[in-house]
């Protein structure tokens, strides 16, 4: 498989040569040239599959420069009940039944209890293995509110080649998030609290990565959400969810699913594009609604940092959602051009764009459809799933709940509604406490976290200091 960008660079490129990359060099995102296609009977091979097993199968198709007995052995390390909790690893839960069953698929089981481990966790491995191979090391530098941070140093923690330099906003993560992260004592991370806010953390980072000659002598490099072989390690637990919600491979299934930076939804479209019987993507957004804007109208309209809300579903709090340029190329047929003038002209110039309305009307069949849900939402969403159905849901998971309920009482009988789960509601405590009285337990194995030793530095909002910080450290 080769990898071509979304703005129209058609160099070809190997699976290895973009893993470690972030942006193609004209600016835009990588993806394949084109997507494999899953027949009836390939579906029933893999409908059996265990989840590791499953993960190779799929991966394989987008990946030929790792040898098989390689990515295989990567993805057994990955995908482990000693990891996930479970030996299904994505189990799905029933929560309604009737002719439109509702179930919801906990993919918020590995380490930092968000869904990012799902790929962090495989990103680690591939890194580790890649960087061996051609004898380089890697640094990764990144800012972090909270879960990206955190699943990112999970998932490099003890890796041989890679270090983590993470900054956060100094004092400003929730108290669970900070224990997470500063209680690692693994040599290869560090945390870097910055006296300021997160824009101050990303603004450093920015400035960090401008810095082109030190970027290239200390190898600085990225795991943020843009990265192809997150999206692909995403791509699995759409069929292992079909596969749970279903009998045979004539059922279609709905995926109502949080979004933010469209990283998460983006990989269900690529299923669905592969030939997954998916009938819609719900995509679900909180007050910062981007996406549902764009989804209704056509219009898309990233906000600036001081239009962006801080909601009870922080990780969806996004002003542009980073992924979402990887959608307009496929609705567009690919044309690379168009995409250059909209996502490189168009919106740098005026701050956003509209499709035409004949590009617009192509969204339907792509099966997108959305909406957004406010904190009052969230509050009566996680009361109602405690009640009625006896299950404690995040607020993030709470909103693709929420949206999810339109579509599901208007949509086709037979089709069953998924919704993603995308963190466990001990990580956002304080509004569980708000919505029903009482506050989470963590998972046994976290407990006494907050307790534990933390291994972080405080530095000042300033570039250089963090330059030095890694000069020190690299050298050592
Ligand atoms: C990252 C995140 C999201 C948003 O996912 P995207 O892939 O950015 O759309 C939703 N919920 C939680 C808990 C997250 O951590």
């Amino acid at each position: 498989m080769r990898y071509l960008s979304t703005r129209g660079d058609r160099t070809p490129r190997g699976f290895s040569d973009i893993l470690l990359e972030g942006l193609a060099p004209d600016g835009g995102l990588y993806l394949p040239t084109h997507y494999p296609q899953v027949d009836a009977v390939l579906l029933s091979r893999w409908r059996s599959l265990p989840y590791a097993e499953l993960a190779f199968e799929i991966l394989s198709l987008y990946i030929d420069d790792i040898p098989a007995a390689d990515l295989q052995r990567l993805c057994r390390a990955t995908y482990t009940e000693a990891v996930f909790g479970t030996p299904q690893i994505v189990p799905l839960k029933r929560l309604e039944d009737g002719p439109r069953p509702l179930y919801l698929q906990a993919l918020s089981n590995g380490p930092t209890l968000a869904f990012k481990d799902m790929a962090m966790q495989l990103l680690g491995h591939l890194f580790e293995y890649e960087l061996a191979r051609r004898g380089e090391e890697l640094n990764i530098l990144g800012a972090t509110s909270g879960d990206t941070g955190s699943a990112a140093e999970y998932a490099m923690r003890g890796k041989r080649g890679v270090r983590v330099f993470m900054l956060s906003p100094h004092g400003r993560m929730s108290p669970f998030q900070q224990a997470q992260m500063f209680s690692l004592q693994d040599a290869n991370i560090h945390n870097i609290a910055v006296a300021g806010v997160f824009d101050d953390c990303q603004d450093i980072v920015k400035a960090v990565s401008n810095d082109l000659a030190f970027k290239r002598q200390y190898r600085i490099g990225t795991v943020n959400s843009i990265n192809w072989a997150r999206l692909l390690a995403q791509v699995v637990y759409y069929f292992a969810g079909y596969f749970q919600a279903t009998k045979s491979n004539t059922e279609r299934v709905s995926f109502a699913v949080p979004s933010g930076n469209f990283g998460n939804v983006c990989a269900g479209h690529v299923a669905r594009m592969m030939g997954l019987p998916i009938a819609q993507l719900v995509v679900a957004t909180n007050e910062n609604d981007v996406l549902d804007e764009f989804f209704r109208t056509g219009t898309y309209r990233p906000r600036g940092t001081a239009e962006t809300h801080e909601t009870s579903s922080p990780s969806m709090d996004i002003s542009k959602a980073s992924n979402f340029e990887r959608f307009v190329f496929d609705l567009l047929g690919r044309d690379g051009a168009r995409v250059k003038q909209l996502f490189g002209e168009t919106l740098q110039r005026e701050g956003g764009f509209t499709l035409t309305p004949e590009e617009f009307k192509r969204i339907a069949g792509y099966g997108f459809v959305s909406g957004r849900s406010t904190h009052a939402d969230r509050l009566a969403t996680i009361r109602h799933t405690w009640q009625a159905q006896q299950t404690l849901v995040d607020t993030h998971t709470a909103d693709g709940l929420k949206v999810a309920a339109a579509y599901r009482a208007a949509g086709q009988p037979g089709v069953p509604m998924v919704v993603l789960e995308t963190a466990l509601p001990v990580k956002f405590a304080a509004t569980i406490e708000e919505a029903l009285g009482f506050r989470p337990e963590p998972p046994a194995a976290l407990a006494g976290l907050e307790a534990l030793p933390k291994r972080f530095v405080v530095v000042d909002t300033d570039a250089t200091a963090v330059k030095q910080y890694i000069e020190a450290h690299c050298a050592a």
